[in-house]
This record gives C-alpha cells, sequence and structure tokens, in this order.
C-alpha cells in the first residue's frame, strides 16, 4: 500500500498549481490540488483576464470620438455597466469550466476546501486530513492595504472587478500596475478619475522615460495624478467620501480603491507547523528549483514573491513538475522576463530600465523615438508613442527595449525575443521595417540620444 495519499498534493488551483498538477500527474504521480475559492486564481478569476475586457470595454468611447475624423457618425453612446458585467462573468465561468475539465482530464483530483499544513505532509481540508509525499503551496497573493482610518470604506481590485453600477467619482490610490491599469478603465468608462501616488512618477521600476510619459499622458487625457500625497483616513459623507491626505489636501469620490500592492497570501497556512521558513512578507522562501527550507515542501507563483507574473508562475509550476516527477530537470528563468501593463496608452518592456543597465553596465548607449502615431495624423489627438532602446557600447547588445504607446504588449513580446537571444543593435538595424507600423521604429532608431 502506498504510503501517502498522494504524490503531489497541490494548495491552491491557480495558473501555477493547476499547471504544475496536471503536468505531474501527466508523469503518472497521483495528484490532488484543493481550491478555497473558485479554479482559475487570480489571473483568470479576479485579475489579468477579467481586468483586461474591462480595458477593451473602455476603449470604446475614444473609439467613437476618433471615428469622427474618419468620416463616421457614431450613433448615441449609451453604455451598460451591467451588461458589460454580465458578459465579463460569462466568460470568467466558462474559463473556470476549462480549467475544471483540464484538471480532471488529466486524472487530478480536485477538493473544493481550503488547505492547511498540519505538518510536513499533512493538509487538512475542512475537517478531513490527507497525506502526500511532496506538497506543492500555490496559494498566490491578496490585495494589502495601508491601516489608516476608515480603510474599511475602500474597495481592492477584487470588487472594482465585480461593481453593481459606475461610480461617478473614483480616486485610486498606488501607482503600481493595478492602480493605473484601473485609472484607464474607470476614466474610459466615463468616471471622474483621480490617482494618488506617494512618490514623484507613476511605476516605480519602470524605465523613468516611460513613466514620465505615461504619467503626462494620462494627465492630458483627464487623469488627475496627485503625486508625492498619502491618505491619511477616509471618512463617509451623504455624497460619498472624503479622502485627507498629509498634504492637507482632501478629495471626495463616490468610490475609493486602494491598489497598494499584494502580500503572500500565507496567513492561517498553517507553514509554522510544518516547518516552512518565510520571508517578513510571509512569501515562502524557495531555492532556484522552487524548493522551500522543507525539502518535500515547494511554493510557485506569487506566494514566493519572486516575479509576480502568471506566465512566470506557469512556467515556476511546469518546471518543479518535471523536474520532481519527470525526471527533467529544468529551472523557471527570471532574467529579461517581458512585461505589459495595460494603461491608456499601454506599456510594453523587455529587459533592463536605462538606471538598471547603468548600475550593471556602467556608460549605455541610449536611442529614443517619440512620435503621434499615424492614426492619430487624422483624429488630431494628443496621444503619442515613445520607443527607446538601451545599448551596451563595446558589443552593441539591446539590453532593454521600452514601449508607451497603442499595440505596446503584442510588440514587446517580439522583442523579449530578440533581448533574450542577445540581440545586438546591427542586428536590430539589419532587420527591415514592416510600414507603415509603430514597431519599425525600433530597427530605425539611428543616433544615440
Ligand atoms: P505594485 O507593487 O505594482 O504597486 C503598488 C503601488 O502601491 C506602488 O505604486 C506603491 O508605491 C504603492 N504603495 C505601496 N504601499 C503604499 C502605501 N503604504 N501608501 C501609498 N502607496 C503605497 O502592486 P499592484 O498591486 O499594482 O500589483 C501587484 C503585482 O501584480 C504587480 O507587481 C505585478 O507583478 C502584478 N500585476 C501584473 C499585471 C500585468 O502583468 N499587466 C497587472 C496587474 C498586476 P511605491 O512605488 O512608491 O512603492
Amino acid at each position: 500500500m502506498a504510503r501517502y495519499d498522494y504524490d503531489l498534493f497541490v494548495i491552491g488551483a491557480g495558473s501555477g498549481g493547476v499547471r504544475a498538477a496536471r503536468i505531474a500527474a501527466g508523469h503518472g504521480a497521483r495528484v490532488g490540488i484543493c481550491e478555497q475559492s473558485r479554479v482559475g486564481g487570480t489571473c483568470v478569476i479576479r485579475g489579468c483576464i477579467p481586468k483586461k475586457l474591462l480595458v477593451y470595454a473602455s476603449h470604446f468611447a475614444r473609439d467613437f470620438e476618433d471615428a469622427r475624423a474618419y468620416g463616421w457618425e457614431p450613433a448615441a453612446n449609451e453604455f451598460d455597466w451591467s451588461r458589460l458585467i454580465d458578459n465579463k462573468n460569462r466568460e470568467i465561468d466558462r474559463l473556470n469550466g476549462v480549467y475544471l475539465s483540464l484538471l480532471s482530464g488529466a486524472g487530478v483530483e480536485l477538493i473544493e476546501e481550503r488547505g492547511v499544513l498540519a505538518d510536513a505532509h499533512t493538509v487538512e481540508l475542512g475537517g478531513r486530513r490527507i497525506t502526500a509525499d511532496k506538497l506543492l503551496v500555490a496559494v498566490g497573493g491578496w490585495p494589502w492595504m495601508p491601516d489608516i482610518p476608515g480603510i474599511g470604506h475602500a474597495i481592492t481590485s477584487n470588487e472594482a472587478l465585480e461593481l453593481k453600477s459606475r461610480p461617478d467619482r473614483i480616486l485610486i490610490v498606488g501607482g503600481g500596475y493595478i492602480a493605473v491599469e484601473f485609472a484607464g478603465i474607470f476614466h474610459g468608462l466615463g468616471v471622474e478619475t483621480v490617482e494618488m501616488i506617494r512618490a514623484e512618477h507613476l511605476l516605480n521600476g519602470f524605465d523613468d522615460d516611460i513613466r514620465i510619459e505615461l504619467g503626462e499622458q494620462m494627465c492630458a487625457d483627464g487623469v488627475e495624478i496627485v503625486n508625492r500625497t498619502n491618505p491619511t483616513a477616509i471618512e463617509k459623507t451623504n455624497e460619498g467620501y472624503r479622502v485627507a491626505t498629509d498634504t492637507g489636501r482632501t478629495v471626495e469620490a463616490d468610490l475609493v480603491m486602494f491598489a497598494t500592492g499584494r502580500n503572500p497570501n500565507t496567513a492561517g497556512l498553517g507553514l509554522e507547523a510544518a516547518g516552512v521558513a518565510v520571508d517578513d512578507k510571509g512569501a515562502v522562501v524557495v531555492d532556484a528549483e522552487s524548493r522551500s527550507s522543507v525539502g518535500n515542501i515547494y511554493a510557485i507563483g506569487d506566494v514566493t514573491d519572486r516575479l509576480a507574473l502568471t506566465p512566470v508562475a506557469i512556467r515556476e509550476g511546469h518546471a518543479f513538475a518535471d523536474t520532481v516527477f519527470g525526471d527533467r530537470p529544468w529551472q523557471a528563468d527570471h532574467a529579461n522576463v517581458p512585461t505589459a501593463v495595460f494603461s491608456q496608452p499601454p506599456i510594453g518592456t523587455a529587459g533592463l530600465t536605462e538606471a538598471e543597465a547603468r548600475a550593471q553596465w556602467g556608460e549605455v548607449d541610449i536611442y529614443k523615438s517619440r512620435f503621434r502615431p499615424l492614426k492619430h495624423t487624422l483624429t488630431g489627438r494628443d496621444e503619442f508613442t515613445l520607443m527607446k532602446l538601451v545599448v551596451q557600447p563595446g558589443s552593441g547588445r539591446v539590453l532593454g527595449a521600452h514601449m508607451v504607446g497603442a499595440d505596446a504588449p503584442e510588440i514587446a513580446q517580439g522583442l523579449g525575443i530578440a533581448i533574450k537571444m542577445g540581440a545586438t543593435k546591427a542586428q536590430f538595424d539589419a532587420t527591415v521595417g514592416i510600414h507603415p507600423t509603430a514597431a519599425e521604429e525600433f530597427v530605425t532608431m539611428r543616433e544615440p540620444a
């Protein structure tokens, strides 16, 4: 008789956990997985996918406006919030179903309960206990909000995706991915939007030129960005909420949303009982093979606070399953991961920022191009595209490529391949541009800035 109920038990059925479970089962392991919410996790249920559907929704108003310059006379712009949310929810339900059938098709047993570690081989699931040879912690993260008076009035991205009606005015606190993406969504859907950040510019960690350009374009588009300001209290009023700040300014809004980062979802997970080490944010500390301080317990995805991106979690899960159950060892590579922010205009980026490249390599050559996209030569819309290459002078290697402007996320994927391959500026230049596109600028920037 087998010593344990399962060869592998996964806690958390998000993108990373599901991938790991399916691949391990494909290698012949007896696999179970538990989920306390809905199978699909942050990305599918309350993150990337519903968010991007709302980004699409928010773009139509400006598309209708732009259409006039191209001869169209759009009909009245009626917008039905509940139809959007219902349609979005229908698609999320469909994807949830796809994930469920992926698990059952792979022969993975799903237990729809919260899992808590009792010891290094035992998981408690709503009153019953299972045992497993290997455990994988893939519980993701959860929005974090500062503890200021009245914080209970604020919502996070979780609730923002489920609003019953559209607010007239929103205050969004935070300058990261989620805050700028939702600022674009609400503004595009006709909501008076204020974004409050504690720093000088949005998107700490991104290339400075890109950060500044995005901020300027969002302001020009009508989003108010209040920088160097921290909210200190939220008070309910007859009309909505009043938010006090450390600069003395107050902001009135119908809805206050905090997007001030996410924490690993490890509270009450029993990690101490199993002896698993966590860092000061509660993230599971893992090695390059995603192994925790306890030899048979692994962790992948946002709970490890490495790169909180779905495709990274999926790779970590796949590498874990191949390595531990498939006798095919490999490691997820966290270098030069391209990423996009679905702000308006969006950002696509691959490789090092100028500041990172200077810190690592000293001198760098910078190539930049800023232009009005062809589409807006007719519309006259004040929207610009900025592209930037960071190049190592001696080798000519392109260390970073950054873009803010229409289609940047789509373009960044190809740039990511070039940078991963170690492409040089000369190789970029030897590539014939595709005309007329914005992307061709990346192969036609001749002189360093
Ligand atoms: P981020 O870490 O990206 O941003 C958090 C923001 O909150 C920062 O602007 C930060 O300011 C600010 N902040 C933190 N603490 C406070 C505080 N006490 N008071 C005021 N402001 C504060 O977190 P997000 O929640 O936006 O996103 C979490 C992660 O999810 C991202 O890092 C990303 O990895 C992932 N994600 C990816 C997406 C994509 O791929 N398109 C989309 C959405 C999320 P400061 O910069 O000054 O520290």
